[in-house]
């Protein structure tokens, strides 16, 4: 398409210019040239007829045989040369007032003529104009990378589209739970008609959401290959481009695309760089982004999932996302990915050692144990270096010393990013999650574990103890939130317990839990000292951390000293509640916290089991 409208560009340039060469030539080429000066001669001897002036040239025919030597020797041979008789001239006019009054006296017939400048009217015009877009179709091919003038829209964005991806769920490993998930979506696309006639309820839109190489990519590969349909992928920050309007564009343009291949997969990578919260940007509004989200909302809105077509997205920061994307109908199926723990681990090595030989020592389930934190893809690089390790020394099978280096090399890498954890680290984490836990164990008004981790997840949070709501709940008595407040700061208590030493992993809780007795103190009236009265502070905009104009607080400078000092007095309590909480479990707590540096993720189930042995004390 393309290549054929650059072409009749340049070949309708090419034409232009020919035609102009070949009008110019005909326009010149039998014509004489006079002086002036000569056509003064030849008109005072009456050799010239049918004059025509313009302002700038005078046309005219020269009656050939009687040129004869009144005219100088040149054009008398140039003339003679064309043979006898007649013979159109031109000739340049000169500023000669007394020419009409010679006309007339020597009975000449002239007449005024408008000179035919087309040529050099359209030259002018088309010239800059050519230039112009010349230099455009330039511009446009460095600053859009392929596009041309002629291709603005049309989607060149680099709508990857595979046939057949290839990879199947064989190829994912350690993510079972997301696999059981997109399972439904798999069934939905190898029939359709069926799920149709059963009236069953299809996602629209999936979005796995999971840190960098976690393997959201792969899974959304495998679904299609499971599937066997085409596999349609764009990174969400191609679709933002220079100009206004080419995202729509381009948006539009891929859904049409995928329309005539369905059933089929559109997944669009880095969602966040193309669906962050509108009005979110510091700069005020970024046209060319929010347009192109808006386009993606309409094409998602506007076809039912009936044709078969699938949009799966992929991030790894769900919480900037406009919230317009997760409502029902578009992004409203959620999978999450974790790093893999242990056993996780140890599939994704087997699954990338497959094309490695390995020599016979070689433990994968230790090299397991050594990588906590790494992700799908740090393991693939992982087994990829240590095949370069033993090809370096011309070894023939891979063995436990080229995972060694290898680990020392990936690992030495990703500390830089600040992602994994060094085992003292890890040692921290598991006793302080080990203390959330069994403090929110003993406490009858707290949820239960459901799960603990110390695998990190995001950048922030380095393990975490997941409690599971036995019910909604819209109020919450004092005591609920007290004890929610204890089993905030139990990761601290424990820290300081088991080490004497806290470290900088309880920041988070620690504002939590601060929040939250402020919110006691000075939105619930639950402090004994400040009693009923509500105290409004300065309001922030939900979600958005944009700096809002200073507010006035409606309290006093006395007060604020008073919520303060009452917020410390209700923490410090809480401390000492844990403490001795904590004291009573010591036992617990140190079996939960080495149980979890074996494991790295403890469910409900081996939770259940260990505190068998012995039970919580309250
Ligand atoms: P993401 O899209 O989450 O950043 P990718 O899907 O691009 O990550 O993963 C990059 C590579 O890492 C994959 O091609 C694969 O080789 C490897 N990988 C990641 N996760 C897994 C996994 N669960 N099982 C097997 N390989 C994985
Ligand atoms: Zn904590």
């Amino acid at each position: 398409m393309e290549q054929k409208q650059q072409f009749s560009l340049w070949f309708s340039v090419a034409a232009f210019v020919a035609m102009l060469m070949i009008q110019n030539y005909f326009s010149q080429g039998h014509v004489s040239h006079l002086p002036y000066s000569e056509f003064k001669v030849l008109l005072a001897a009456g050799k010239v007829k049918d004059l025509a002036l313009t302002d700038q040239v005078i046309y005219g025919t020269v009656i050939g045989d009687s040129v004869g030597g009144l005219a100088g020797k040149e054009t008398t041979d140039r003339l003679n040369q064309q043979g006898t008789g007649e013979h159109p001239f031109e000739t340049i006019r000169v500023n000669d007032p007394t020419l009409v009054q010679d006309l007339e006296a020597a009975k000449i017939s002239f007449s005024g003529k408008v000179d035919n400048k087309w040529f050099s009217t359209i030259l002018s015009w088309f010239l800059p104009a050519i230039i112009f877009l010349v230099i455009w179709q330039f511009a446009m091919k460095r600053m859009s990378g392929a596009g041309g003038l002629m291709s603005i829209g049309k989607s060149k964005a680099k709508v990857y589209m595979e046939k057949e991806t290839g990879v199947t769920f064989g190829d994912v490993a350690g993510i079972d739970e997301a696999k059981d998930e997109l399972m439904q979506v798999v069934e939905f696309l190898k029939a359709p008609e069926r799920y149709r006639r059963l009236g069953g309820k299809i996602p629209k839109g999936v979005l796995i959401v999971g840190a960098p190489g976690t393997g959201k990519t792969l899974l959304a590969k495998a679904v299609a290959g499971e599937a066997g349909v085409p596999f349609f992928s764009m990174s969400g920050s191609e679709f933002v481009e220079m100009f206004v309007g080419v995202g729509a564009a381009r948006v539009r343009d891929l859904f049409e695309q995928a329309e005539q291949k369905a059933p089929c997969i559109i997944f669009i990578d880095e969602l966040d760089a193309l669906g962050k919260a509108r009005g979110m940007s510091v700069m005020g509004g970024n046209d060319e982004r929010e347009q192109t989200l808006n386009q993606l909302l309409v094409e998602m809105d506007g076809f039912d999932t009936n044709k078969g077509v699938i949009i799966m997205a992929a991030t790894n920061r769900p919480e900037i996302l406009d919230p317009a994307l997760l409502r029902p109908g578009r992004f409203d199926r959620l999978v999450a990915i974790d790093r893999p723990d242990l056993i996780g681990r140890k599939k994704i090595l087997e699954v990338h050692s497959k094309q490695v030989t390995l020599a016979p020592g070689v433990d994968l389930a230790a090299i397991a144990a050594r990588t906590p934190g790494f992700a799908g893809a740090d393991l693939a690089n992982l087994v990829n270096e240590a095949a370069l390790h033993a090809a370096r020394a011309e070894k023939t099978a891979v063995d436990m010393g080229d995972f060694d280096a290898a680990i020392d090399r990936v690992q030495g890498g990703l500390e830089k990013k600040n992602r994994i954890i060094i085992p003292k680290e890890k040692e921290t984490v598991a006793y302080h999650e080990a203390g959330h836990a069994i403090v929110a164990e003993a406490r009858p008004n707290s949820d239960r574990v459901g799960k603990i981790s110390i695998i990190p997840r995001g950048i922030a949070a380095l393990g975490y103890t997941q409690q599971i709501p036995t019910e909604d709940r819209y109020l919450l008595k004092k005591s609920e939130l007290l004890d929610r407040i204890d089993v905030l700061l139990g990761g601290r208590v424990a820290e300081e317990l088991v080490f004497g030493d806290v470290s900088t992993g309880a920041q988070n809780d620690l504002q939590r839990a601060t929040d939250m007795v402020r919110h006691m103190i000075t939105h619930y009236g639950m402090s004994d000292t400040l009693g009923l009265a509500t105290f409004e502070e300065p309001r922030t905009p939900l979600f958005l951390n944009v700096p809002m104009p200073q507010q006035q607080t409606t309290y006093s400078e006395q007060t604020a000293q008073a919520i303060d000092g009452e917020i410390r007095k209700m923490l410090a309590e809480s401390h000492a509640r844990v403490e001795k909480t904590l004291q009573a479990n010591r036992g617990n707590l140190d079996a939960l916290g080495k149980l979890l540096l074996e494991k790295e993720v403890i469910d409900r189930e081996a939770l259940d089991e260990l505190l068998s042995v012995s039970p919580v004390v309250l």
